[in-house]
């Protein structure tokens, strides 16, 4: 059978706006991080989702692991964060030796689970670092509540929410600092990049000159008195940030109205039991970064391979991390009972912004046919 790939699960929109951007960036020369492209970009993004200052670096990893480190946390204070999350999220704060409190996913929004959050909260923790799972927002007034109340650092991971809202306000708008990716299958990119926003001028300073070594201040320039960093973003990546920026609004309508098409038409199978569709809360925004679904009585894995044999390609969702070899010695005996569940049952449809809404039809009439023909 042939099993070329003709709808993928994901792939970046590029067009002509965002080839003269980089096409400008290269012709003026200006090609590392100086030349005005990179402040652009910053300014720009930052403005977007409501925050002051934004530090631009050369991944999403990148942003994470600034953000905490200009928190000042270091070796054995204590982070919250879930264990359903992309691998980036803890080993941000694995490079600086934290020590990390799991949390189990919520069943519908595959977020955290807030309801013994407060539970988790011990003398050491110093941060809670929420992500806004596949687009769906965390729920940020929760989170604010409890780190008010015990003085506590918010990190959003907002990687996957470009755009996302709780509350009629923007994803990665509430934390003292927030970290988004610009990989090319995030909601806008840079072809690899991420940013650390804030309001607050001095971790915006102390991200900028971590970012770039914490080279020497009052002239001594190769004089380094803490350990700095080679994050930065270059201008090419930020030229093409400000042209995709420039997009953002229609890749987000882009990919609710997929989200729509896709839950009228599976709507029938989750009525059926066969299948859980995403849900949107009635205080968020949901961005759909990936439309995923459930799948129930082990029909997952033979789903995606039907799915693959008609050209159609599908992601499983992430392992947990207290699965991930390298952190199971620490994390695996712990008891994630929804996190299990949902890593073997979910599993993320095509929504890239290059896709037409006839592929959407596409991918839901074979999800339909398999369970007519293949489950019955
Ligand atoms: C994509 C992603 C990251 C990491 O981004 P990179 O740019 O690939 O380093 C971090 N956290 C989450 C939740 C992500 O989805």
């Amino acid at each position: 059978m042939d099993r070329a790939i003709k709808i993928p699960v994901s792939s970046p929109s590029i067009d002509k706006s965002d080839i003269s951007s980089v096409t400008e960036c290269l012709e003026s020369g200006w090609i590392s991080s100086m030349g005005g492209f990179v402040e652009k970009f910053q300014e720009n993004f930052s403005s977007y989702i409501g925050k002051k200052y934004g530090v631009a670096t050369n991944s999403g990893t990148t942003s994470l692991h600034l953000a905490l480190a200009a928190l000042g946390l270091k070796k054995d204070d204590e982070i919250i964060m879930p264990t359903f999350t992309m691998i980036a999220t803890i080993n941000a704060a694995e490079y600086l030796g934290l020590k990390v409190k799991l949390v189990d996913a919520d069943l519908e929004t595959w977020n955290m689970d807030l309801n013994d959050l407060e539970e988790k909260v011990s003398e050491n923790t110093k941060a809670i670092m929420p992500v806004h799972i596949y687009g769906h927002p965390e729920n940020m007034e929760i989170i604010e509540k409890i780190a008010k109340k015990y003085n506590l650092w918010v990190v959003e991971d907002a990687a996957e929410a470009h755009g996302a809202e709780a509350f009629g306000k923007k994803a990665g708008s509430f934390g003292d600092i927030s970290s988004f990716s610009f990989y090319a299958n995030k909601i806008i990119t840079t072809g690899e990049g991420g940013i650390a926003i804030t309001d607050d001028p001095n971790l915006s300073e102390r991200m900028i000159w971590l970012r770039a070594h914490a080279f020497g201040r009052g002239g001594k320039h190769f004089w380094h008195e803490e350990l700095g960093y080679g994050y930065r973003m270059s201008a090419l990546q930020a030229a093409l940030g400000v042209s995709q920026l420039g997009r953002i609004d229609k890749f987000v309508a882009k990919r609710r109205e997929f989200a729509r098409i896709y839950n009228e038409n599976l709507r029938e199978l989750q009525e059926a039991g066969k299948i859980s569709l995403p849900v949107e809360k009635p205080w968020a925004k949901n961005v759909y970064w990936m439309y995923s679904i459930l799948v129930k009585d082990g029909y997952r894995d033979k789903l995606m391979e039907y799915l693959a044999n008609k050209g159609i390609e599908t992601r499983t969702f992430f392992y947990p991390v207290h699965r991930q070899p390298y952190y199971s010695s620490r994390y695996g005996n712990l008891h994630f009972p929804i996190a299990d569940r949902i890593s073997i049952e979910g599993m993320n449809l095509p929504s890239g912004n290059s896709m037409s809404n006839e592929q959407v039809f596409t991918v839901t009439n074979e999800i339909n046919n398999f369970f007519s023909k293949e489950v019955g």
